[in-house]
């Protein structure tokens, strides 16, 4: 371990790597979890040199970005845990009606939602309210329902690191974009840009927009506690959440995770929440749907 210490150091600079280091702040459900490996980029070359450390040592890269859709709860020892603060955008091109911007996946997706309504670009107003950094809605294709709208729709081209450590450009049809997947999810890569062709309209009319798909998101999704949005996929044309309430699991807990009251596709952790008893929920819940349903759910939440 102290020469993958040193390793680390010297491909990643002296003192940035943390070993040991509490990992429940970076993810929205606060599952207590610690990384022996953790970086933190904050630029493009250190996305880059991250990924190159993980496979000069041969340590698996976990990349987080707003951690709302990512939880630890197994050994994390052979992984690098790299979170990204890296934030940049520019306007590449423009005409008279588009915008074409280049965002950075480590870019505040909230923030890009603000800044996009008040100069009147339309294109992520739906989303307002979703938690998480760019390059988490890009790998999950993150989606609205009313009306039926994903991250990835407006997208032009993106920038990546592949599973080799290159740096490539490629055009939106790599990611075979659908609901909720990107090939993000399958090829091993990670996202270092991407680039959105937005229209120019008024930023009222998206205001309105996006108070109507927030007032909803209020309206429909647990507030003020600790959750990774819907955990499970909703199976072909069925709810998830739907499946769960009608299992009667509403309110089931293991330890401090409980399945919410008020929304079964919520888990809640109710505090300090360990990895165990949050598989050991999760497998409860699997069992009890398919028990009554034949039907296997299948997480939408990464679990590390
Ligand atoms: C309250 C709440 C509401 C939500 N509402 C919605 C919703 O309306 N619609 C919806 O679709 N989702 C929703 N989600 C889920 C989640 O917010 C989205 O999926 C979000 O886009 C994930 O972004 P993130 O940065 O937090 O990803 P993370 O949780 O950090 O990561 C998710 C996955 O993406 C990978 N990843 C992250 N960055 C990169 C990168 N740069 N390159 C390659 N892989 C990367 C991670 O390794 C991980 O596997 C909600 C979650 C919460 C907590």
């Amino acid at each position: 371990m102290a020469d993958l210490k040193s390793k680390l150091d010297s491909l990643l600079g002296k003192g940035k790597v943390q070993f040991n280091r509490d990992l429940a702040d970076l993810t929205t459900l606060k599952v207590a979890a610690r990384a022996r490996y953790f970086f933190e980029a904050k630029t493009r070359e250190e996305l880059i040199l991250a990924k190159r450390a993980s496979l000069a040592t041969g340590l698996e890269m976990v990349i987080v970005g707003g951690g709302s859709n990512l939880v630890f709860a197994h050994q994390l020892q052979d992984k690098l845990i790299v979170k990204n603060t890296y934030r940049y955008r520019k306007i590449i091109n423009q005409s008279r009606k588009t915008i074409d911007i280049l965002f950075s996946s480590g870019y505040p997706f909230s923030q890009i939602v603000r800044e996009t309504i008040a100069r009147g670009y339309a294109g992520f107003e739906y989303h307002l309210g979703l938690p998480g950094s760019l390059g988490g809605a890009v790998y999950m294709n993150s989606k609205w329902t009313k009306p039926l709208t994903a991250v990835g729709d407006n997208l032009l081209r993106i920038f990546l690191v592949d599973k080799k450590g290159r740096v490539m450009e490629k055009p939106k049809t790599y990611l075979r974009l659908s609901y909720g997947y990107s090939y993000l999810q399958d090829d091993g890569s990670l996202l270092l840009e991407a680039v959105f062709r937005l229209k120019k309209t008024t930023p009222s009319l998206l205001k309105q927009r996006a108070a109507t798909a927030l007032a909803y998101r209020l309206q429909t999704q647990p507030k003020g506690v600790l959750t990774s949005g819907c955990f499970f996929k909703n199976p072909a044309n069925l709810s998830a959440g739907y499946l769960i309430d009608r299992a009667g699991l509403k309110g089931i807990r293991q330890g401090a995770f409980v399945v919410s009251p008020s929304h079964a596709n919520f888990i809640v952790n109710l505090g300090g929440g360990k990895g165990s008893d949050l598989l050991n929920l999760i497998k409860l819940v699997k069992k009890r749907v398919y028990d009554k349903f034949g039907i296997n759910l299948v997480e939408e939440v990464v679990i590390v």
